[in-house]
């Protein structure tokens, strides 16, 4: 089977009265460590799809399987523990936490998975830190970084557990167009060296073209 496969998906949205059809009998399935976009215009499904792979939202109709779990059967709690060990996220707008350095932001997520000695943290922290290229900045605060930096270091937290499958929704939308480059070819030299899928959004034809893959979206229907 498919890293991610979706079958005759669709997902309504109620609002009050009105129906909205934000994904309409959607199937396609993605292959382990591929490089993907989901393109199109907003308003398209492109959020829509990811939280449905993301294990964040569940389908009206149809069938997702990610990593071998048919998703949709999983309850809250399964599906937030499925996040945690399969799942890593990057957002438009970095979310790191304020408070604490780039090194503590990428340590985050180990933190909060009981049992990891501070040894193995440190050597995780330290790997991705360096892939990513931002050992020099690891003191540093997330003010204290360009906004290139910081989606470097939410790579590297993105990283940091090893998922299957990290999900980038609108990735470089806060990003000036060369730091948006950076960004996405940094995602694929992730995906070559670790062998993790990646699944981003974009509306922009200068990042979609990095992608190996495109999926394009228009009106909740896949139209490639
Ligand atoms: P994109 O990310 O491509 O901009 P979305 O997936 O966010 O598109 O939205 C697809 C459609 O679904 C849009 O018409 C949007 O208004 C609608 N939509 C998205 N989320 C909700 C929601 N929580 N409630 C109601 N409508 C929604
Ligand atoms: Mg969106």
């Amino acid at each position: 089977m498919a890293l991610v496969q979706i079958e005759n998906v669709s997902k309504t949205y109620q609002m009050g009265e009105v129906p909205v059809k934000a994904l309409q009998d959607v199937s396609l399935s993605i292959e382990e460590a591929s490089f993907v976009s989901f393109v199109g215009p907003s308003g398209s499904g492109k959020t829509t799809i990811l939280n449905l792979i993301g294990c964040l939202d569940k389908p009206t109709a149809g069938d997702v399987f990610v990593a071998g779990e048919h998703i949709n059967l999983l309850n809250r709690k399964q599906s937030a523990a499925f996040r945690g060990s399969a799942l890593g996220f990057i957002f438009q707008s970095f979310n790191l936490l304020p408070v604490l350095t780039a090194y503590e932001n990428i340590e985050y997520p180990l933190v909060m998975i009981k049992n990891i000695s501070q040894s193995i943290r440190s050597k995780a922290v330290h790997k991705v830190l360096k892939a990513v290229g931002i050992m020099e900045q690891k003191d540093k605060f997330p003010d204290q970084l360009s906004g290139g930096q910081k989606q470097r270091v939410a790579v590297a937290r993105a990283l940091v557990t090893q998922p299957k499958l990290v999900l980038a929704d609108e990735p470089t939308a806060n990003l000036d167009k060369k730091s948006a480059v950076n960004v996405i070819q940094l995602m694929r030299a992730m995906r070559d060296e670790f062998g993790t899928t990646f699944i981003f959004s974009t509306h922009d034809p200068k990042i979609m073209k990095e992608a190996e893959v495109i999926f394009t979206l228009e009106d909740g229907m896949l139209v490639n």
